[in-house]
């Protein structure tokens, strides 16, 4: 290279002597002068070809870049080669790329301070570069792209007046990205540890457990690291048992590893009271040196267990008492007989009813009920012994299960202390009224095959005796001749009811100013297979009694709902249905759901249905009795007073029963005609009901007399033989037939 660069001047002085010679050839008198012109100019260019040689000897800079640009150009990572003051810069293909450069384009100062991210280029700021292994440094392209790029500046050459620097530059963008995503995934991590509450425990050795910060938070530790008996300490002492026996597992028994456990624990939380915990745990052993290795995941529950716990209590205990209630005797009960069976042992079971407790309720009220059943609950409680139980059966029955020790007396002389006892409550709180109570009572286990069998038979005993207050009857087998007719019955009832043999028949009502039918009152019937037909009066008393009742409700609710809607559907106009209701039935809390699910599954309008009830009932609890009827008169259906003038027949009721229609019993209109209080007080009460917006209707019209006083009277509507008995839903036609 050196030599390319003397070649110029050497030819050039070559000629110049050529150009003399040939001068001083054609001009020999001036070859003086020529020479001496040819000397200087050979000095001159002697000089010239010095300096010239002096000058490439002290920059050989921009040779140096040349080569070495050229030497970068194809390398496969961004380079700038630039001289100290930044006179000459190199950027190479793979750079000029990076930033969108074509390959016409010079590099310049302000591009490669941006690139290499510095200000200006001063010695200070060159040490810097060389000094840090690696500068990331953010640059953005114009069209708006970002770069990450890790520049490693070194000297590269020194030449006479500069230093040349490589600054090559390694594309981290990419890796940027993945370090960031993976940030934000350790922060989402640890974000949804939190979120979820769930604490983190892992131990690599079984001395030292390594806590997450959600533990450490939880348990309100001092450091995430926590030695294996610290945490133990923490462990509810009662709970511990349970631990240990896990952690001996995994000690002794092989198969105790790499399969989840669970256990729920109470541990000392960070405001130092006991809380439970969900500890769900794996252990492993280290496949290089065999340690133990646990990790596990705590779980704050005890919301869930306090909610266990609720339910548990409205399972299990009798609301009005607090005792337990009919299904924890039925939990209960059982495991005893069983002990009974393997352990010899012996029980008692009696079962005791508060006498004419309906009497209580309906003269000092309901509340008044309620205390005196916690008052007998309380006397009941001071005769259990180790392992009894008292429990309410339901109503004002309760049960207590006492155990045998050999003495036959037991029973008798318990249920005769608990009258004792009942007495001095009602001379103390309930105005001397005469409180009994009857007891019945079996024994435990031979007197069953079950403990249920056992319970009934202390429940039958109860029912054998209870014709008089205060009777104490043990179970006898041969009771059962007594009062089989009554069991049979509900036997047979509930027969008939699985094989649809309870129907509805329909008592057409009238509307007195038009003659014609304004609705039905379905009755309900019990056709026996036979064809025998028998009358509610003659087992509805039987169903009431036990659970029957609430079954045939349903099948009334439902199957009168649908019939009233199939007349709609033959193109009937439209009659109200009345169904009658028990006084069970009408105290179910959920009687308004009830009436609801019918309404919407047989899709009939609220307001073609009412529902009759009696005085008596409603007075059983006139508050309860009050809001149940209102929340049925918000869904839109009617309410009806059946039989009025029969119960307390106090008019005052009117004013605060949200009933539609008043019912007049039968007793009135039967001999109308003739009694004139009877006529007296059935227009007195029609006069008052219209005052207060209350339609009204007399039941058990049978002519056409007792019709025309009850018309003339302002009666609404009429029901009775002389329009048509109860009949099967088909012969209903008719009368549908004559609305049209
Ligand atoms: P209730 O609701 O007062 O029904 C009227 C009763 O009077 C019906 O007797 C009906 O047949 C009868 N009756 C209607 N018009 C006359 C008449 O002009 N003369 C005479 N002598 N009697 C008439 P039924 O069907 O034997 O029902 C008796 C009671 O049984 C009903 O009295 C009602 O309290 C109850 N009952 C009927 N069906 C049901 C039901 O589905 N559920 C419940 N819980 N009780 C029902
Ligand atoms: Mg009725
Ligand atoms: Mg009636």
């Amino acid at each position: 290279m050196r030599n390319r660069k003397i070649i110029p001047p050497v030819l050039i002085l070559i000629a110049a002597a050529v150009i003399v010679l040939i001068f001083a050839h054609f001009s020999p008198e001036n070859s003086g002068l020529i020479l001496s012109i040819f000397i200087t100019t050979l000095i001159v260019l002697s000089l010239s070809v010095i300096v010239y040689f002096g000058v490439i000897k002290s920059d050989d800079t921009i040779p140096e870049m040349t080569s070495i640009a050229h030497v970068t150009e194809h390398l496969d990572t961004e380079v700038i080669l630039w001289v100290d003051d930044c006179s000459v810069i190199h950027f190479n293909k793979k750079l000029r790329k990076m930033i969108g450069w074509n390959d016409n384009e010079k590099a310049t100062k302000e591009m490669m301070l941006s690139i290499l991210g510095v200000e200006n280029m001063s010695s200070a700021i060159i040490e810097r570069l060389i000094a840090a292994k690696s500068n990331d440094v953010l640059f953005t392209r114009e069209d708006g792209k970002v770069f990450t790029i890790s520049w490693n500046t070194s000297l590269f050459r020194k030449t006479r007046r500069h230093r040349i620097f490589l600054s090559a530059g390694f594309d981290i963008t990419h890796i940027k990205k993945m370090q960031r995503t993976l940030a934000d995934t350790n922060e989402s991590f640890t974000l949804s540890m939190e979120l979820s509450e769930i604490g983190i425990i892992m131990s690599y050795d079984m001395k030292k457990f390594y806590a997450s910060a959600e533990t450490v938070r939880m348990l309100g530790l001092k450091s995430n690291s926590i030695s294996l008996n610290a945490f133990r300490s923490l462990i509810h002492p009662n709970d511990r048992v349970q631990y240990d026996s896990w952690l001996k597992a995994f000690e002794t028994d092989k198969d105790a590893f790499n399969t989840m456990k669970s256990i729920e624990i109470r541990i000392k939380s960070a405001r130092g009271v006991y809380r439970w915990y969900s500890y769900r745990f794996k252990a492993i052993r280290s496949a290089t040196d065999n340690t133990l290795i646990t990790g596990g995941a705590l779980l704050d529950i005890t919301k869930e267990r306090e909610k266990d716990i609720l339910i548990e209590r409205l399972a299990y205990i009798d609301e009005v008492t607090e005792i337990p209630n009919r299904n924890k005797l039925m939990e209960i009960g059982p495991e005893t007989y069983e002990y009974c069976r393997h352990l010899n042992y012996s029980y008692w079971v009696i079962v005791l009813d508060i006498d004419r407790f309906h009497i209580v309720n309906d003269t000092c009220g309901y509340d008044k009920g309620n205390e005196l059943l916690r008052n007998f609950a309380h006397i009941l409680y001071k005769f259990i012994g180790n392992g009894g139980l008292v429990a309410r059966l339901g109503g004002d029955n309760f049960a207590i299960v006492m155990r045998d020790y050999g003495d036959d007396e037991l029973p008798v002389r318990t249920a005769m202390t608990i009258q004792e006892e009942m007495n001095k409550l009602a001379v103390n709180e309930f105005s001397s009224l005469n409180l009994t109570c009857s007891a019945g009572y079996s024994h435990m286990p031979d007197d069953g095959n079950s403990f249920l069998d056992v319970l009934e038979h202390a429940e039958f005993a109860l029912k054998t005796g209870s014709g008089s207050q205060g009777s104490i009857s043990c179970y006898e087998p041969s009771m059962h001749d007594s009062i089989i007719g009554t069991t049979e019955m509900e036997k047979a009832l509930s027969d008939a009811i699985d094989n649809n043999e309870l129907q509805l028949y329909y008592q057409p009502k009238i509307d007195l100013k038009t003659g014609k039918i304004m609705g039905v009152e379905a009755l309900i019937r019990w056709i026996k297979p036979d064809g025998t037909i028998i009358h509610p009066d003659s087992f509805i008393p039987v169903a009431e009694s036990s659970h029957l009742v609430g079954r045939i409700s349903e099948f009334v609710l439902n199957e009168a709902c649908r019939q009233n809607v199939l007349w709609q559907k033959m193109g009937y106009k439209s009659i109200v249905m009345s169904i009658n209701f028990a006084s069970s039935d009408f105290y179910q809390k959920d009687l308004k759901e009830k009436v609801t699910d019918a309404l919407i599954k047989s899709s009939l309008e609220a307001k073609w249905l009412e529902v009759e009830l009696t005085e008596t009932l409603a007075m059983r609890d006139i508050n309860f009795a009050v809001s149940q009827m209102t929340s049925l008169r918000n869904l839109g259906v009617q309410l009806a007073m059946d039989d009025f003038g029969t119960g307390y027949s106090s008019l005052s009721y009117l004013k605060i029963l949200p009933i539609t229609l008043l019912k007049l019993d039968r007793s009135f209109i039967t001999n109308i005609e003739n009694d004139t209080i009877a006529h007296e007080i059935v227009s007195s009460v029609i006069r008052i009901a219209k005052s207060k917006g209350i339609k009204t209707i007399a039941e058990g019209i049978e002519n056409q007399q007792q019709a025309d006083i009850l018309c003339d009277a302002g009666c609404d509507y009429a029901q009775g033989f002389l329009y048509g008995r109860p009949v099967p839903p088909e012969k209903i036609i008719k009368f549908l037939e004559m609305q049209r």
